[in-house]
């Protein structure tokens, strides 16, 4: 792919985490990834509400390397979901080779 351009998180479904309102990411690049799982190592909980509000969230850096749209540890798909599958967020987008 030629573009540069970060996948935006269309949707997501964890209204528990400081970034997100009304099932809107808005810290400007979330890290998906650990050795487990597809988790959003973005995900944080706090008293209030935080990132910027005039911007959907996108995803910055991806390490899950086995999934069809990683390559060389960044995403490639046109956009994302984000919600609970293993654990609290998680990438709903991962899809194993
Ligand atoms: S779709 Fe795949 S490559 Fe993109 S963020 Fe989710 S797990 Fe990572």
């Amino acid at each position: 792919m030629a573009t540069t351009e970060m996948p935006v998180v269309n949707e997501c479904a964890v209204d528990t985490c400081a970034y997100n309102r009304e099932h809107v990411c808005h810290a400007l690049a979330i890290t998906v990834g650990d050795p487990q799982h597809a988790h959003c190592d973005t995900f944080f909980t706090s008293p209030r509400k935080g990132g910027s509000s005039a911007a959907a969230g996108h995803v910055g850096a991806c390490k899950m390397s086995d999934c069809r749209y990683n390559a060389d540890f960044e995403c490639h798909a046109t956009g994302i979901s984000v919600g609970a599958r293993h654990d609290t967020a998680d990438c709903l987008t991962y899809s194993p080779r």
